[in-house]
């Protein structure tokens, strides 16, 4: 089923009059409270609009004197012995968990405090609709991701051709058109404003492309074997001064010193970091900037022989997003290996073990853990409060990397339609829906994957937000509806129809949604350090990488459960 031109309702369009006539924009969004859910909910005769998928009160709890004041006081006896513990059931804990019992270790524990394993990819559903609550898709990985490449061949999501190479089962990747972007009144394919032939925009564009495709490159000069130099995950590329360099200037500055000043490919650039980081090019490095197409597909300008349209462009993805893969990495820990609902509130690297003070959040019951050895594989601005490893240098090192890191804060709206929008024209709805110039950074069609045209229970949009860290605080409103507004105004641009449409919006916060990768952050002596601890305490998240994608948590937690592990 195509979008279907829809003529908005004359009540509507007369509430709407009145609504702009008194200079009142969410007028269409206020009700009464609801709160025999347990969560705030606020109706309104069209939309009701919720806080869903955390709560920030069970984190928040570490800062609860009561709760600081269990830690100091002898914990509870018996202690329950495992072979080994990991903390905090995201991406990188559930591959350390996979890793362990991998090796062999069946005794492995995953603490997660949520109620659902995954992390920042976990998902939801509206209306019986599976969508995402937060990371959406994954990348064919690339040769320096080969831990990940060999999970997506043991799940089959990579098969091995009659050549020996592994392809993608398609039915997983983007169904086509994967991207469009609505400029200057229309829809147009892909995400790069249009150039004109012979225009200096269109140079602009190539000439980008060509200092991308140099710096990507620049392996292939030192040879066959040699360590590129942008790879995922980021610690496997070779280093260099030119590296360095980039790394110690913002995005914007590089672009300005190359004259790359183009109102469209700047406002392009600064949709991409604001994306894959949650911070633009005046905030994150060079090396962060160029990253995004460097260690993946390139920068394609049109008819330009790096076209990105080639295979490394193909996305796995599906309608609940990443949690399709964290429900599979999840799956073999079940309920008596995997405990949620469990936030970690100290953890000490000991002589011959590692000791964790654990509140089971649901009972209000604490539980003390002993274990050969763990995995710390929570965010580092959490971990630096309650874990004490057992070296000073890893003790200090954990305090310099997280006061080095600095977080976006996200906000994720799923909203339910009854029906799909009236579209412009142009370019054919896509997966994801871009909007050139807008706060947000458009939507993602959770429906987009479904294989069957039919869709009795309407469609799911999933709209995402970077927000700026002084816009942290304003998150932790009970109130929904300010966001809610914001998330609508910022799609209705495009789609005059769309509050007609919701039925409701589902809204998830992310106080600290992801690492900021800042100038400085690459190869920072502290996160080294970490990375390399090899006692019986070891780190795993994709903190460690100074910015956040799912190859670099997964190989993260890969790494840390490689053996050998301290035996004494
Ligand atoms: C909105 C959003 C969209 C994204 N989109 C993508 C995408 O499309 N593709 C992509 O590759 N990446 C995306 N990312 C990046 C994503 O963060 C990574 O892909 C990956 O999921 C990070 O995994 P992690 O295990 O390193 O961290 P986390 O997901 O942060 O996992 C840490 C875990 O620790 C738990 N925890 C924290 N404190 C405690 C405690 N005290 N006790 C117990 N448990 C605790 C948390 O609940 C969480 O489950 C996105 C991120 C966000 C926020």
């Amino acid at each position: 089923m195509g979008p279907r031109a829809l003529r908005p309702r004359r009540r509507q369009l007369l509430r709407a009059g009145l609504a702009a006539t008194a200079g009142v924009g969410a007028a269409l969004l206020c009700g009464c409270s609801d709160r025999g859910s347990g969560r705030a909910a606020f109706r309104t005769r069209e939309i009701e609009a919720r806080w869903v998928g955390a709560e920030h009160a069970r984190g928040h709890r570490l800062r609860d004197a009561a709760t600081l004041r269990s830690v100091h006081e002898p914990w509870p006896a018996p202690a329950r012995r495992v072979g080994a513990l990991v903390l905090g059931g995201g991406v990188a804990g559930l591959a350390a968990a996979r890793g362990f019992i991998g090796q062999g270790t069946e005794d492995v524990h995953v603490l997660e405090v949520e109620d659902t394993a995954g992390g920042n990819a976990r998902g939801h559903s509206m209306a019986g609709l599976a969508c995402p609550l937060g990371a959406h898709y994954l990348p064919l990985p690339g040769p320096e991701a080969h831990e990940v490449s060999e999970w997506l061949h043991e799940i089959g999501l990579l098969r091995t051709d009659a050549a020996g190479r592994l392809v993608p089962d398609e039915r997983h990747l983007c169904h086509s058109p994967q991207e469009r972007l609505y400029f200057e009144g229309q829809w147009v394919e892909g995400l790069l404003p249009p150039a004109a032939p012979g225009s200096p925009r269109l140079a602009q564009y190539h000439r980008f492309a060509g200092r991308v495709a140099t710096l990507r490159g620049g392996s292939r000069a030192r040879g066959a074997g040699a360590a590129p130099a942008f790879a995922l995950p980021s610690h496997r590329a070779a280093w260099s001064a030119e590296l360095a360099e980039l790394d110690g200037m913002t995005f914007a500055a590089w672009l300005g010193r190359e004259r790359l000043d183009d109102p469209a490919l700047r406002s392009y650039l600064d949709y991409c970091c604001r994306d894959d980081y949650g911070a633009g090019p005046g905030v994150v490095s060079a090396w962060a900037g160029l990253h995004y197409f460097a260690s993946r597909h390139g920068f394609g300008a049109p008819g330009d022989e790096h076209d990105s349209s080639g295979p490394r462009d193909a996305v796995f993805t599906w309608p609940e997003g990443n949690a399709w893969l964290t429900a599979r990495l999840a799956q073999p820990l079940g309920s008596e290996r995997l405990h949620t609902g469990h936030l970690v509130l100290a953890v000490r690297e000991e002589r011959g073990q590692v000791a964790v003070l654990s509140l089971n959040v649901r009972e209000g019951r604490l539980q003390h853990w002993q274990a050969a050895v763990a995995v710390c594989a929570l965010p580092l601005f959490v971990a630096r409060h309650v874990v004490a490893p057992a070296a000073v240098e890893v003790r200090a090192a954990l305090q310099q990397a997280a006061a080095a890191l600095t977080y976006a804060p996200w906000l994720v709206a799923n909203l339910h339609l009854d029906k799909p929008l009236f579209d412009r024209g142009g370019a054919a709805p896509a997966w994801d829906n871009v909007l050139h110039g807008s706060r947000g950074l458009g939507y993602v069609d959770a429906t987009h994957q479904m294989l069957s045209p039919v869709r009795p229970g309407g469609i799911v949009l999933t709209a995402y937000h970077a927000l700026d860290s002084a816009e942290r605080a304003a998150l932790l409103a009970d109130d929904p509806r300010p966001w809610a507004e914001r998330v609508l105004s910022d799609i209705e641009v495009a789609h005059p129809d769309l509050r007609q449409r919701v039925q409701r919006i589902d809204l998830m916060r992310y106080g600290h949604a992801m690492a900021v990768p800042r100038p400085g952050l690459q190869r920072h002596p502290a996160l080294q350090a970490l990375r390399a601890a090899r006692g019986r305490l070891r780190f795993a998240h994709a903190d460690l990488a100074g910015y956040s994608v799912f190859e670099e948590a997964f190989t993260a937690g890969c790494e840390a459960a490689l053996p050998p592990w301290p035996t004494a």
